[in-house]
């Protein structure tokens, strides 16, 4: 079996792929220009794939780095170095060229596409998070190529995905992707550093990520890149966990997706997805990044959660609330060592939680003046970690 077998029958058998590129990639010899072939040679590549009856996603970085020349900032300062201002004045300028370059070369195919700024906190906002699943799902149904990006120009260090490897898997969780590509500048995962140590090999296939993996990793970052490769073995655990395979390949060369669906050589990792029986409900509840506030559980209340699928959380099992969180917002559920044990969304906000904690369900109408549901937690909206 080749190198490559294992990822050309995942990308055989995906009906939806999200396209990640790394903003090393789009970026052409000028800093300040997009790199035009390869967004053309890009573009045939999904053209050939997206008439064998499969959908493409694609999220692309390269808007700061793109409008790096305009605002004045040298490319020897590390995107996460960049004060928040100048970077976001840089994506606005820079996201105008990137999507222009892509519309360019996906015109020339005869294609469409559409420009979808994302951002943590609406992603994570139900309605919200509903509302763009709609919006992807409705141009996809029109033959129209997302050109998804992080609205740099509004996303605040708190409530940023920061880098586009977990954008690229949230938008995989909200549209049920089958699978994530991430054309890189790395091509996939090794034992160790390959540039510092000639003995690293190269894991074509992961099947369970373990503490291993993340110590390969490492933290290094090249370039413009904001992610490296920690980044990426983060949101490849939350794919798998979501029942959606992810793919690392080398992608600077031109037609760098073709040549890794047609050549037994070209190199690249597969993080192979888990069998996943979660609704797309529940993964969007446990993928939360930034959850709203926290309740702290007794033990009697985390061995009853544990030991039965069908119990939902009691305000009598509930110990402490913390953060300011309205009713139907994300929460943690932590045991009463601080230990994250599930997520779930509030029946009740901050304000009525902390009135009824502690006490018998039967008691909330009166103590609040108004009959709410009996659980603080309904097992329906709850994941347990
Ligand atoms: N959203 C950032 C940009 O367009 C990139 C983040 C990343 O490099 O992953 O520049």
């Amino acid at each position: 079996m080749s190198l490559n077998t294992n990822t050309r029958s995942v990308l055989k058998n995906t009906k939806l792929l999200v396209i990640k590129i790394g903003s090393e990639l789009v970026r052409g010899e000028k800093i300040d220009q997009v790199n035009q072939p390869w967004m053309d040679a890009l573009a045939a590549d999904v053209k050939d794939f997206i008439a064998t009856g499969k959908r493409v996603i694609i999220v692309s970085s390269g808007g700061v780095a793109l409008g790096r020349k305009a605002l004045n900032i040298s490319n020897n300062i590390a995107p996460n170095n960049i004060p928040l201002a100048k970077k976001q004045a840089a994506s606005a300028v820079g996201q105008f060229h990137l999507f222009n370059g892509f519309n360019k070369a996906f015109a020339m195919q005869n294609i469409q596409t559409a420009q979808v700024l994302l951002t943590m906190s609406e992603t994570e906002n139900r309605r919200m998070n509903l509302n763009a699943r709609e919006t992807l799902n409705t141009l996809l149904d029109h033959d129209i190529i997302p050109i998804i990006n992080e609205n740099d120009t509004v996303s605040t260090k708190e409530i940023r995905f920061g880098d586009n490897d977990r954008l690229s898997v949230r938008v995989a969780q909200m549209t049920r992707a089958d699978t994530t590509l991430l054309l890189s500048t790395a091509d996939g995962l090794y034992t160790d550093n390959p540039h510092t140590n000639p003995d690293a090999t190269h894991l074509p296939i992961i099947e369970e990520l373990t503490d291993e993996h993340f110590n390969m990793a490492g933290d290094a970052v090249a370039g413009l890149s904001t992610g490296g490769m920690k980044s990426k073995i983060e949101a490849a655990e939350n794919a798998m966990k979501s029942g959606i395979d992810m793919v690392i390949t080398e992608g600077r060369e031109l037609n760098a997706f073709s040549n890794l669906l047609e050549s037994e050589n070209k190199k690249s990792s597969l993080f192979i997805a888990q069998k996943c029986k979660e609704s797309a409900h529940k993964i969007w509840i446990g993928s939360h990044m930034k959850p709203n506030g926290c309740a702290i559980i007794d033990d009697g209340a985390l061995a009853a959660l544990k030991n039965s699928k069908n119990r939902s959380l009691l305000p009598i099992g509930v110990l402490e609330i913390q953060g300011d969180f309205k009713r139907g917002d994300v929460i943690e559920i932590k045991d009463s060592t601080g230990k994250r044990v599930g997520m779930g969304l509030s029946a009740y906000s901050a304000v009525h939680a902390v009135r009824i904690i502690g006490k018998p369900s039967k008691e909330i109408i009166s103590v609040l003046g108004f009959s709410g549901r009996n659980s603080l937690i309904h097992r329906s909206d709850m994941v347990l970690i």
